[in-house]
């Protein structure tokens, strides 16, 4: 959208917000593409609830803004938790800032399902960069399962850059239940690591190196120079030995420091590095095609799920079948099959 164009978008967004404290429907679609920013954190409230229009509207939303994204580069943050993930994303943030990016943070929190305490504890997080111009920050919103977070953060994706972000960060606690998730929705994976924790790999599976589009590791000032670089040289070498990507893609081992602003501009730089290349070899759009399929199986599989667990026979049978599969009186695979009858009846 040109410049006058949004202007005048953004006057017609005041003066709806003189008649009504919610926009719904059309004006909430126009405000949100005008980046209204209070109509991007409406927005995503209808994504994050679990009531059933709520839901239709959402969709409804989602449908009518989807053509309208700004074009943007979607990072997957993760790391073990003092990493120093939060101080990454000020520093980091700064720096797309001053290159002229709008920077929305989504957050996937297992640990932020309800009864749970969050460990990403989001309210304190990134003081200076919430209050920056051009800069949006959403907590992980909570949902029963890791599947439905997952759901709302790649919803809200799609509302941030309809909204006109076009670098989204999605930052994830890297205790092992939510990379795959992050994977799944971003085009860059990068995994802080710190050095000379003890643990060279930190508790940090096999698996989620692999996953890694690149590594930085964080803290890089001090006395840790010299740590990080003995780091860097272990990494490396504990990459070599994993499989090539297949996108031809070699995953590299940066330093930073958030303290010293050291690296942010190296990373900034090697993620443009990794767009160009990918967009010139198809790995770009062909992922997010793919990513687009599996979001559409996801929420099938999802929805079956939720309407199974809510289907009243099911609830009432489940328990009493569940006790004949504990004591063997009935092999798992006929319970299933019974429950799945009462389901489809
Ligand atoms: P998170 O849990 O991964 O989000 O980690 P935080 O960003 O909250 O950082 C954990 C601690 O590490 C905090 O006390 C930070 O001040 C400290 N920290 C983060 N980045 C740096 C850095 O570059 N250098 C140093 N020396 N400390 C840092």
């Amino acid at each position: 959208m040109d410049n006058s164009k949004n202007s005048a978008h953004r006057a017609a967004v005041d003066r709806l917000r003189n008649k009504q404290r919610f926009l719904s429907g059309n004006d909430l679609a126009q405000a949100l593409m005008a980046g209204d920013i209070r109509a991007l954190a409406e927005a995503i409230t209808l994504v994050e609830s679990s009531r059933a229009d709520h839901q239709k509207q959402a969709e409804e939303l989602i449908n009518t803004v989807m053509p309208h994204r700004h074009k943007s580069f979607r990072l997957g943050l993760t790391g073990v938790p003092g990493v120093g993930k939060s101080t990454f994303i000020e520093a980091f943030g700064q720096h797309l800032l001053s290159m002229g990016h709008k920077l929305a943070v989504l957050a996937i929190d297992p640990s932020s399902q309800r009864s749970k305490g969050s460990i990403l504890g989001d309210k304190t997080r990134m003081e200076t960069l919430s209050q920056s111009e051009g800069v949006f920050i959403r907590p992980s919103p909570s949902a029963d399962s890791l599947g439905g977070v997952a759901r709302k953060t790649r919803e809200s994706i799609i509302l941030c850059e309809a909204a006109g972000f076009d670098y989204i960060i999605v930052e994830t606690v890297g205790v092992g239940q939510s990379e795959v998730e992050v994977k799944s929705m971003v085009d860059f994976f990068l995994l802080l690591m710190l050095a000379g924790a003890g643990d060279e790999l930190q508790g940090i599976k096999r698996g989620i190196m692999e996953m890694a589009d690149g590594l930085a590791i964080t803290k890089v000032d001090g006395q840790n120079g010299t740590l990080a670089k003995q780091a860097q040289r272990n990494y490396k070498n504990a990459l070599h030995l994993l499989p090539q990507n297949e996108n031809g893609w070699i995953t590299e081992v940066m330093l930073c420091s958030a303290l010293q602003g050291d690296g942010f501009k190296e990373i900034y730089d090697h993620l443009r590095s990794f767009e160009e290349r990918m967009t010139a070899n198809g790995f770009f759009d062909g992922n997010r095609m793919e990513q687009s399929l599996h979001w559409m199986k996801q929420t099938i599989a999802n929805q079956l799920q939720d309407r199974f667990n809510s289907h009243p026979e099911v609830q009432l049978q489940m328990p009493i079948l569940a006790e004949q599969v504990k004591s063997a009186a009935l092999s798992p695979f006929r319970a299933a099959r019974l429950l799945l009858e009462k389901f489809f009846a």
